[in-house]
């Protein structure tokens, strides 16, 4: 059997063009192809842990256990070069910036987010406008504007020197296998002929919202399609965002607006199937003058800076988080709606939770593949994803429609918002994470 540090895995060959489906999905073969990899000379490797997906997420858990003393093993099946190049930007709540503070790389993404001075909050044509503040909350901010590119490249600039870290990328996770004792999985690189064969006591799923191992352990989800689809712009603004993040709600559905480090700003305009696309297809002038006036004017002129970007919106929740030797986490566990800017975010919390979670169990001595650690998971997890899916479904249910009863009810509600202290320091926990159980790393 080959020593680890003999398996020569180059770390950024493209082999694919970047996706533009959001949920891409990998096919898993099952027993058959991972026997007969086992009868031919197929290198064997054992690790404590394999992660498979080296997203945000993926990368976030590998980092929390760093020094934990697990033999940790990540397997991605896009080159960096490419997965870095999303041209994304995400909401980072205050919690998620809390966490990388914990992990170590806060100082290597701080310099390059912007952090909100403000959230405004509207409807429509409304005139009322809710504005939160880093005092409405009592911290020093209220949430940050992060790109892809930051979090990853930082995330993988600190797993480079993580001893205990094998990086396997590119590197496909094409069958899998699981009994009491192990998962068996059978990855396949660019430059081998024959898979590698790796052997651990759990496996994690970070292959995202189409995670072909959520579904070949047989995990249903609950959940639906919505009716709207998501575009996403890059705009540079006449007037300066001044750093504020803007949510204004039309009766179609939400549009975000969030402030980037570098003075433009990205949109996240929710509509109705068609409508989104007619809108993407639009000559870019009649795009921008429909988004002024959605915007209200706020930031002047505006100038498109990128492609228009479609994305289907849906949420789901996997009914078991976790299976035989199996955890979910991030977007392989659940989606939700992008208002509020919750997604990713709810991921890096699982992955903080899951970490804290095993590294203690190690520590106790425990199987960490053993179903009573991984029940922890899941009730730390599952009940707060629960909460913040329901409220992004609120949000949009509520706010997308010109039903004048309700229109009347969140407008009330709005005003409440904007007057009473209290609604909005618990709105902001809500929306920031720190309503939930903080994992050690964040306190
Ligand atoms: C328009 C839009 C806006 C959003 N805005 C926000 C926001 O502001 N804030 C926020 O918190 N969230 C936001 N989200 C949600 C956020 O994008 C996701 O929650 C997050 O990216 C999920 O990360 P992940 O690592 O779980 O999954 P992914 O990013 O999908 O990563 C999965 C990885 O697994 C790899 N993989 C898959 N199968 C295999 C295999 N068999 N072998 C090896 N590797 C494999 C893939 O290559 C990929 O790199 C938004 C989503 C959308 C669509």
């Amino acid at each position: 059997m080959p020593r680890l540090e003999s398996l020569a895995i180059p770390n950024a060959v493209a082999t694919q063009p970047a996706s533009l489906d959001y949920y891409p999905q990998t096919q898993l073969h099952d027993r058959q192809p991972i026997e007969d990899n086992l009868e031919t000379q197929s290198p064997q490797l054992h690790y404590d842990l394999a992660i498979v997906g080296g997203g945000i997420i993926g990368n976030t858990l590998a980092l929390a256990l760093q020094n934990s003393g697990l033999r940790v093993v990540s397997i991605e099946s896009q080159a960096q070069s490419i997965s870095i190049s999303k041209g994304r930007a995400y909401v980072l709540s205050v919690l998620s910036g809390k966490i990388f503070e914990g992990l170590g790389i806060w100082n290597r993404i701080l310099p390059h987010v912007t952090q909100f001075s403000q959230i405004q909050i509207s409807d429509a044509d409304y005139a009322g406008v809710v504005k939160m503040y880093p005092e409405d909350l009592g911290t020093a901010a209220l949430g940050y504007a992060a790109s892809h590119e930051v979090l990853l490249t930082a995330l993988q600039s600190q797993l480079r020197s993580a001893q205990n870290l094998t990086q396997m990328c590119p590197a496909q996770v094409t069958a899998v296998e699981y009994s009491q004792t192990e998962a068996t999985l059978s990855v396949t690189t660019p430059d081998t002929d024959t898979p590698v064969i790796i052997r651990a006591n759990l496996v994690i799923a970070a292959d995202g919202a189409k995670s072909a191992l959520r579904e070949r352990a047989g995990i249903a989800t609950s959940g639906w399609n919505y009716w709207q689809s998501c575009i996403t712009a890059t705009i540079e603004p006449e007037k300066s965002h001044q750093n504020i993040a803007y949510e204004r709600f039309w009766y179609a559905g939400p549009i975000g607006v969030l402030p980037l480090a570098d003075g433009r700003c990205q949109v996240v305009w929710t509509l109705p199937h068609e409508q989104a696309e007619a809108l993407r297809d639009l000559p870019a002038d009649e795009f921008l003058q429909q988004l002024e006036h959605c915007t209200g004017g706020l930031l002047g002129k505006l100038k498109l800076d990128s492609q228009r970007w479609l994305f289907p919106v849906k949420l789901m929740q996997s009914q078991q988080y976790t299976a035989q030797r199996l955890a979910l986490i991030g977007d392989a566990a659940h989606c939700c709606h992008p208002v509020a800017g919750q997604g990713m975010n709810l991921g890096i919390r699982d992955a903080a939770a899951l970490a804290e979670i095993l590294v203690a169990a190690h520590q106790a001595g425990e199987d960490i593949g053993s179903d009573a650690v991984l029940k922890r998971y899941t009730s730390w997890r599952k009940p707060e994803n629960w909460v913040i899916l329901a409220f992004t479904d609120f949000l949009d249910r509520m706010f997308s429609t010109s039903i004048l009863p309700i229109v009347i009810i969140r407008r009330f509600g709005l005003l409440l918002l904007d007057r009473i202290p209290l609604f909005k320091h618990l709105a902001l926990r809500l929306m920031t994470g720190l309503a939930g159980k903080l994992p050690q790393v964040a306190r």
